[in-house]
């Protein structure tokens, strides 16, 4: 089965493909010769016509959701939105507080991806366990992070 405009029909071979009128209980398909074309498939009213004389039109499905490529702000506000869900108390504010980016790249952070809290102030430093001195980022940037500070 197969619907063309709203209009359901069946196609019985895949030579054929019906354009016009409804399949129902008047329409007889009566095979004749027509012009200089090959045996067609018409009543008085309707016609099948070859499929191999009509071009093949691939319809791209309405996209759902956006692109993530061209419409960054739509999708890092979706993550961030997501954050915001997920997280409550002190975390959730510290989600808020770095607008649900990683601290150390400045890319959005998936509520769903491995992350860590970051001290802006080491707490070997002093630095104290409260909202204004946590972020959070990507596991992989604090790893990164980590590796060259042992180097320096
Ligand atoms: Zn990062």
């Amino acid at each position: 089965m197969v619907s063309i405009s709203g209009m359901t029909v069946s196609i019985k071979t895949d030579l054929w493909f019906p354009i016009t009128g409804q399949q129902g209980h008047g329409s007889r398909n009566i095979q004749h010769r027509r012009g200089n074309q090959n045996w067609v498939f018409s009543t008085d009213t309707k016609e099948l016509i070859r499929v191999d004389h009509t071009p093949i039109v691939r319809h791209t499905k309405v996209r759902e959701a956006a692109n993530p490529f061209l419409d960054t702000e739509y999708f890092k506000q979706r993550k961030f939105n997501q954050g915001m869900k997920k997280l409550t108390g002190r975390f959730k504010l510290i989600w808020k507080n770095q607008d649900g980016c990683c601290y150390h790249c400045g890319m959005p952070l998936d509520i769903l991806d491995e992350r860590e809290i970051f001290f802006k102030v080491p707490k070997s430093c002093g630095g104290k366990e409260e909202v204004a001195n946590m972020a959070y980022v990507h596991a992989d940037c604090q790893r990164i992070y980590l590796e060259s500070r042992s180097k320096e």
